[in-house]
Formats: structure tokens, sequence, C-alpha cells
């Protein structure tokens, strides 16, 4: 206890150190609403907000990470659009930096979650907010929140215990009829809430099930609904339109300086056996050209001249060829034309050159190995050859620089696959030479809903790449190796079970807040030895077929018996 005496002396050095405090936090404020103004008034939108009504649905709908992050996301763009089309919708954006103003009292907080380690974000925005982590310490007083996005449709469940509501799949139909279905129960209890949104398609509502353990450091046993009332498996939802997303927003904020983004196609027909991009997006989707693609295009470059188009595979687009004729008019010549990454063998001279005359300097395309035995492996339907050609065409067309990525520890793979990538990259540097070269490599990561889910990461892939490094630089390729701690942690939260949840609580703690080391993932699971299965057995063990996933009442587009085939027909080699 402090002495009165002491007190007083001690008390103009409390009214200094309080207004130092509050002169922080004034500080803090003005530059937080300094960003909110640069942020949000430096936007075009390209689409008319609806007024709220008086009694609208207070939502909250968040990107956990930066603003300029989370505004390049067209994932995000489009789910807040059709939040803020609606007029029963008052929506609010949130990101770790910036916000909207926000609403007195929060009916509904969702979260786009399009990469694993944003997490952590995740668990900051709850406390920030002051709503209890777990789904089972809320009550009725609570907003409900939601969370979709690639990283809770593959597997929601190391994050099961957070999330009151999880969307599967394509929020096109799944988020106006997640809204319809929660105006009927508006006013009802929270259980009653979650009871009634759990018997749509496409809602999975974690804490209605129960998960069973064969032991407490074992496989899982069962996932069970709680009762008869609630389905017993969830189906991911496929939007089968023919418009696909376009920016609903153009600003100069964004990662990619004001960039119009337009998807071009959904998915990837091509299913390489470790491709999430493309087994759980299944089936392959095209956007319209005359209805959808060029109009949206058009659109767009009257805000900007900068144009981005995605898409797992673009170049598959059955009328891709008429675009690039559409992009080539002079009406573009002032445009700056980016692409996601293209199939190797359909990088033609012509896609090489409309891009050079759109002010692109390079194009990426993804081998994963110079080897022919691996790439058959993973069904990679490509050859050497065409590698090569890729490269030529690159070159002929007036590109500056080839951007190839690769993967280190597939299964299967030996040394001889990596001595015969490391050839084939020596050689395309002869076949074109003007090209820069640089080789981005990444660690296999067994994703769930793909036939090599059940296959471990491989504990050489570090060294690989190490082998990589020595051999590319002094030829002159530069080499850009993805982190191999955080392909662990990928592969940790890929084949995650809701064990983890406290687990990745406890790494965070120890990180104080900011992205947890390896060593503090280690450090927890040291701290939980005995209440979960070991790092080794999520990460980098070979799982049986046969073993229960924690996704299994999860139904992504293909069933498990055609994913076990096609893991076969690989493992066959
Ligand atoms: S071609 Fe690319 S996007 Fe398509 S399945 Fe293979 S890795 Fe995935």
């Amino acid at each position: 206890m402090i002495k009165r005496g002491a007190a007083l002396r001690a008390a103009p050095l409390l009214i200094v150190l309080s207004s130092f405090r509050y002169g922080i936090i004034a500080i803090l404020r003005y530059i937080a609403e300094t960003l909110n103004q640069t942020y949000f008034q430096s936007e075009h939108l390209l689409f008319d907000p609806a007024t709220p009504d008086h009694d609208a649905v207070n939502i909250v709908f968040a990107f956990p990470n930066t603003y300029t992050v989370g505004i390049t996301s067209l994932g995000y763009q489009g789910v807040w659009a059709n939040l803020a089309t609606r007029s029963q919708i008052n929506v609010s954006r949130w990101f770790t930096d910036a916000h909207e103003d926000l609403p007195r009292k929060i009916e509904i907080l969702g979260f786009s979650f399009s990469w694993e380690l944003d997490y952590v974000n995740i668990l900051a925005a709850l406390k920030k907010f002051d709503i209890p982590i777990d789904t089972c310490d809320r009550t009725d007083e609570h907003p409900l929140i939601f969370g979709g996005g690639p990283v809770l449709t593959a597997n929601p469940e190391p994050f099961a215990a957070w999330f009151d509501i999880v969307l599967l799949g394509d929020g096109e139909e799944l988020i106006g009829n997640f809204l319809n279905a929660y105006q009927e129960v508006r006013h009802a209890s929270r259980e009653i809430k979650l009871r009634h949104l759990a018997k749509l398609d496409g809602i999975y509502v974690p804490l209605l099930y129960e998960v069973t353990y064969e032991s407490d450091d074992g496989a899982i046993a069962s996932i069970q609904p709680i009762d008869s009332e609630i389905p017993s498996t969830i189906h991911k939802q496929t939007y089968k339109g023919n418009t696909l997303s376009a920016s609903t927003v153009v600003t100069e904020k964004a990662a990619w300086e004001s960039i119009f983004m337009v998807e071009v196609v959904r998915s990837c027909p091509e299913m390489c056996r470790f491709c999430l991009a493309s087994y759980l997006t299944l089936p392959f989707r095209t956007a319209s050209l005359e209805s959808s693609l060029i109009p949206a295009i058009a659109k767009g470059l009257e805000v900007t001249k900068r144009l981005g188009l995605l898409g797992a595979s673009i170049t598959q687009h059955p009328e891709f060829d008429l675009l690039l004729d559409h992009l080539a008019q002079p009406q573009f010549d002032d445009v700056r034309l980016s692409l996601a990454s293209v199939r190797t063998n359909t990088l033609t001279e012509k896609l090489a050159r409309t891009l050079s005359t759109r002010d692109s300097r390079s194009v990426t395309i993804a081998i994963e190995s110079g080897s022919e035995r691996l790439r058959e492996i993973i069904n990679k339907k490509l050859h050497n050859d065409e590698i090569k050609q890729a490269a030529i065409n690159a070159q002929a067309g007036g590109l500056k620089s080839l951007k190839l990525y690769g993967m280190a520890g597939v299964p299967m793979e030996n040394d001889d696959d990596i001595d015969q990538t490391i050839e084939m990259l020596i050689s395309l540097r002869k076949i074109a030479p003007k090209l820069k070269l640089t080789f981005g490599c990444s660690t296999f990561v067994p994703k769930s809903h793909t036939p090599l889910q059940w296959q471990g990461i491989s504990t050489n892939a570090e060294k690989k790449m190490q082998y990589f490094r020595k051999k590319l630089l002094p030829k002159g390729i530069d080499f850009r190796p993805e982190s191999y701690k955080d392909s662990i942690v990928q592969g940790l939260i890929s084949r995650g079970d809701r064990r983890l949840t406290k687990l990745l609580r406890l790494a965070c703690s120890y990180s104080d807040g900011d992205v947890p080391s390896d060593g503090s993932y280690k450090r927890a699971f040291k701290e939980l030895r005995g209440q979960l299965p070991p790092l080794a057995w999520y990460v980098h063990e070979d799982w049986d077929v046969n073993q229960v996933l924690p996704w299994q009442h999860l139904r992504s587009a293909l069933p498990v018996e055609t994913l076990i085939k096609h893991r076969e027909t690989s493992l066959a080699f």
C-alpha cells in the first residue's frame, strides 16, 4: 500500500504520467482517424450502397489484416458490397489499422479469413470488441460471430471454438440465404438462432457437433451432431452463374495500387493432386466474355488504367484468345495489364506480346518440378519441352522476366528429381538468356479435400531448399524460397482438429500479440503434452486413409472415395 505522504509526493509524477498517457492515446486516435480518412476517402466505389433502414441489422465485416491487404482481396470486396447493397443491413468495415464508423451495438461480426496466420489478428479483434473468445462463453448480449473464406472452407476445425457460424463455399448466394434465415430468428435467443441457421445448406455451427477421440493424444474417433435435428454433414456451396467477381472498389491504397480486378475463371480443371485451388472449388467455371467480362472491364477502366485478370487457371478460359484480342485494341493502349499465374503450355508468344505492350514485364508459370516423373505423380500434365517453349515465347514476346514456381518435399520425390529441376532451370537460362529467371519454391503442405491430404510434410524439405539455393544462385537464377517454418504452421492448421484451439491461443500468449515464433508453438506443444497429439503427428506423419479426418463431416466437391483413388494412382508410380 502507498503511504499518504508518499502518495502526495508521487502525485505530480502521476499527473505527468497520466498526461503523457492521455497524450499518447490522443496521438494514436489522431493517427487512426487520419488513416481512416486517407484510406476510405481514396476509394472509387463501383456500386451504389443502399441507405440502411432505421431497424437495419448492424454488421461489422472485418478483414483480420491491414486495410492495404484486406482491400486487395476480391472475396472481401465482393461480400462487403453484397452486404452494403441491402437496406436491411448497416455494414461497417474493419481492418487492423482502420475502420469505418462502428455501430453502438454490433449484432453480427463477420471475418473474411484468407491467410492462416491471420488467426492471431482474429483473436486480437475479439478481445478489442470485448467479445468472449470461445463461442460457448457468449450470451444473448454478444454479437453472432461468423467467418468465411478459403482458410475456413478448407478446414475450420482448429478455429471451431471461436466461430458461432462458418459459411462454407462461395458467398454469392450463401450470404443472402444466411441473412434471410437470420431475419427469421433475429429476436430469438442465441441457441434458437444457431439451431435455425445450422439447418441451412453451407452453414456450419461447430458448437452443435461433438468430436470424440480414440485417446486424448490419439486420432479422432467420431464427429456427430449433438442431436437428430442437426444435419450430420454440411455441404460446401457452389455458385453456378456465369458472372464471376469483379472489383467493387478501386483505390491507390490497395497492395496492387489502383487495380481493377476481374475473375476470369473459378477453380481449375487440371486437378494436380496437391492443389486446394482446384479440388476445393470444383467444378471449373468460366465468366461469360460478352455478358460479364467485357462490360465489367469497361466499367472498371472508367476509374483506373490498371487491370488484373484473376483465376487459378485463366488461360484455360475457352475464349481467352478472344479476350486477348479485345485487350489488344487501341483504346487499351495505356492500360497496364497484370495476370495471375498462367498455365505453362498456354504461354504463347501472342500472350507474352500482349502483356509486354500493356506494360507488364514478367509472367509467372507454375512448373512444380523439372522432373517428368514427379509431375506425373502429382498429375501436372506438362512436358519439359513445353516449359522450354514457354521461356522461348516469353522472350520472343518481349517480356523481361519469367517467374517459375516449384515445390520441395513432394511425396515420392528423390534427389534425382531435385537435380532435374536444377538442370531444367539452368537450361532455360541458356535458351532464353535475355530473361531474368526467378524460381519461387514452397514446401509441399498437405491440404484438406485433396488426394495428398493424407501425406505428411517431408522433414528434408528445408535441406532441399538450401541445395536449390546453392546450385541456382551461382548460375544467375534468383531463388525465392517460402519460409519452411511458415509451411509447418500451415500444415498444422491445414490438418488440425479442435484440440489445436487451446494450443494456438497458448502460442499467441507467448508471443505478446505477434505471430508466434516456431519456438512458441514448440513450447505450447510441450505444455499441453498428453492433451493432444504431438506436432509431428499433425504435420509430418502420413495418415491412414481410414482415419476419421477433422473435416470428415464437411463435404466438398468430390467424395473421399474419389480422393483415395486419385491418391493411389499418384503413389503407384
Ligand atoms: S494447374 Fe495450377 S491451379 Fe490448376 S490444378 Fe494444377 S496447380 Fe492447381
